[in-house]
């Protein structure tokens, strides 16, 4: 049986949030010119996103300007994304402190090293000298639909489809459903881009732009507690989102590709974060696992790889702020 060939301007391969974010700001592009814009998002329900497999948390953590391209990226889009989340006004996404605790001097001595300061604060009724910063914890499921709630208000189609064949000369992207033309195309299909047909384009752009795969396993549990937080040691982190009463701990990271949990790395956490407040049983956590896509340096690729193909992948552990500030330095690629 033939497939009907649908026609779009623009047609983004992922609907996590690198993909939501590049429609996001290609349709405000489209808004300030009083047009609709012309946008597919196609998606496989069978590859499930890292995006809804994550702790999602989004702080500055000392990152400082002018040190390096990367410190620069991830500095401005943190900027972007508290820009982006006051514009909006997320309600799936709630403004926290993030506390850091210093556990003895050496530790204390490491924070003030990297943040330039020490603070005292209080936590759970009990006073602690660490380092306290803004911070965001984010709902991924809720945050999801809301995007795509938003997406959908601004005409974006959604399609369910396997991509699993592009043909370049001819702009055709086939899914095991249907037959799709783009003008541009936008991978943001995180660490699933290996599964991708290949593109031939250049051999370094490639590596970066399909990066590779890196699990990260996180405890989650139903929990009560009066406001949201993200408690810190050692860069892992322990966060109450208040919005969905969960609280998230991770997440660890394999070596090799085995998608198991690290057990002994998660209980050692467990046991960091037990002394500040009273932990549910590790029994009880729901024992989960997200697929991250870690670039070459650890550099997300933001950037045309083939003439009309862009790409914002290997977003690894920033993906949260980083669609932001990518999604909008694609669109002025894009759109140029
Ligand atoms: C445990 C853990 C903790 C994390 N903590 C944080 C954190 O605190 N802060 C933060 O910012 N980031 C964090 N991250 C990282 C963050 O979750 C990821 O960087 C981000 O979710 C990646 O998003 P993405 O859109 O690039 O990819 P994904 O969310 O994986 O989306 C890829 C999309 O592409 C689609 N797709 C791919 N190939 C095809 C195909 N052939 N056909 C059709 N569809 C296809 C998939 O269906 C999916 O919709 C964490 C990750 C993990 C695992």
């Amino acid at each position: 049986m033939s497939k009907d060939l649908k026609k779009f301007e623009h047609i983004i391969i992922g609907s996590g949030i690198s993909g939501l974010c590049c429609a996001l700001e290609l349709t405000e592009r489209s808004l300030e010119l009083g047009e609709r814009a012309e946008i597919a998002i196609i998606s496989s329900s069978q590859l499930i996103p890292c995006s809804l497999r994550t702790t999602s948390s989004v702080a500055l953590q000392g990152i400082q300007k002018g040190l390096s391209a990367l410190g620069d990226l991830l500095f401005n889009s943190y900027k972007t994304f508290t820009k982006s989340y006051d514009f909006y006004q997320f309600k799936s996404i709630e403004k926290v402190k993030r506390l850091h605790f210093s556990y003895d001097e050496n530790s204390k001595e490491k924070l003030k090293n990297r943040h330039g300061r020490i603070d005292s604060f209080n936590f759970n009724s009990k006073n602690y000298e660490g380092v306290c910063e803004d911070g965001y914890v984010i709902s991924p499921e809720h945050f999801h639909l809301e995007l795509i709630d938003l997406l959908k208000e601004r005409g974006v189609t959604f399609i369910d489809d396997l991509v699993v064949g592009l043909d370049k000369n001819e702009k055709l992207i086939t899914g095991k459903a249907g037959l799709y033309q783009y003008n541009k195309l936008v991978l943001a299909s995180g660490a699933y881009t290996i599964l991708l047909p290949v593109l031939k384009s250049k051999k370094d752009d490639l590596r970066r732009v399909k990066g590779s795969e890196v699990p990260g396993h996180y405890y989650e549990w139903d929990f009560q507690y009066p406001s949201s937080f993200i408690l810190t040691i050692d860069g892992h982190n322990l966060c109450y989102r208040h919005f969905d009463k969960k609280l998230v701990l991770g997440g660890s990271t394999e070596k090799d590709r085995v998608s198991l949990l690290r057990e002994d790395q998660l209980k050692k956490m467990y046991e960091g974060f037990g002394q500040y407040l009273d932990l549910p049983s590790i029994d009880q956590a729901k024992k989960l696992t997200g697929l991250r896509q870690k670039g070459v340096k650890r550099t997300p690729y933001i950037g045309e790889i083939e003439t009309d193909i862009f790409a914002l992948t290997s977003l690894y552990k920033n993906g949260f702020s980083v669609s932001f500030e990518g999604a909008k330095i694609l669109a002025d690629k894009i759109l140029n």
